[in-house]
């Protein structure tokens, strides 16, 4: 009996670190710096798709404004041709013409500038597309490597849970079935710590101080001994102490 006991203890011990490994598995840090990162270029790709956007429409408003400027300089043109070639004109004819020209050389001036903002403007938002572009690269590529990662790790969970089934598989096979039949259910019944160790006078487990009799029964009685507040099956090892 004391060698099945060992190996109940065994058990559960193999038991309870397959639970870890499975809960470990659900959550791999790579899967949540994965996903938080798959947003923030996700978000970088809107805005990217809006600078584009805004984009065209600067490069719409740039060809507007340069065509305004050729009309109007076609214009100034025309008008500085006729005002110096042909000298025919009334003197209030003249004025006009001069004041026309005036202003005219003033839209240009206003024109020019307009252009130049818009040329600065597009030229940011081609820095701000560009880096954002950069950015989205980086990430899918960092994606990538943390998915390799991550099925790596999910491997190495799987092989440990696999190589755990097995020895778990293999000593119940060599238990006797009504006392592997009454672990399963105290295992049940004390979220999966069916046995105690013994520490000094106390149940491991539940921390009560136990009969000096029962104690004794523990270590030398080849009966199954249970902790009467906790109902754990009570294990000890001499060679255990300095756990
Ligand atoms: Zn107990």
């Amino acid at each position: 009996m004391k060698e099945h006991i060992q190996r109940l203890w065994y058990l559960q011990e193999q038991a309870l670190r397959k639970e870890k490994l499975i809960k470990e598995k659900g959550k791999s840090p790579y899967i949540e710096k994965m996903a938080l990162l798959k947003e923030r270029a996700n978000k970088a790709e809107q805005q990217q798709q809006r600078a584009t956007k805004k984009l065209q429409q600067i490069k719409q408003s740039l060809h507007k404004a340069e065509m305004n400027m050729r009309m109007i300089e076609d214009e100034k043109n025309t008008l500085e041709h006729q005002l110096y070639e042909n000298g025919h004109f009334h003197a209030k004819e003249l004025l006009q013409m001069e004041k026309r020209l005036q202003d005219m050389k003033e839209s240009i001036l206003k024109e020019e500038d307009n252009t130049l903002m818009i040329m600065e403007k597009k030229e940011e938002i081609e820095q701000y597309a560009d880096k954002l572009v950069i950015f989205i690269e980086q990430a899918t590529t960092k994606c990538v490597e943390w998915q390799g990662k991550c099925e790596e790790q999910q491997k190495f969970i799987n092989d440990e849970i696999a190589i755990i089934n097995k020895e778990i598989d293999a000593i119940e096979d060599h238990m006797p079935e009504a006392l592997l039949a009454d672990f399963k259910k105290r295992s049940v019944q004390s979220q999966g710590k069916a046995i105690a160790k013994l520490k000094d006078d106390f149940c491991g487990e539940c921390g009560i101080q136990l009969p000096s009799s029962l104690v004794q029964r523990v270590k030398s009685s080849s009966q199954l001994q249970i902790c009467n507040n906790c109902g754990r099956i009570l294990y000890w090892k001499a060679e255990n102490v300095d756990e």
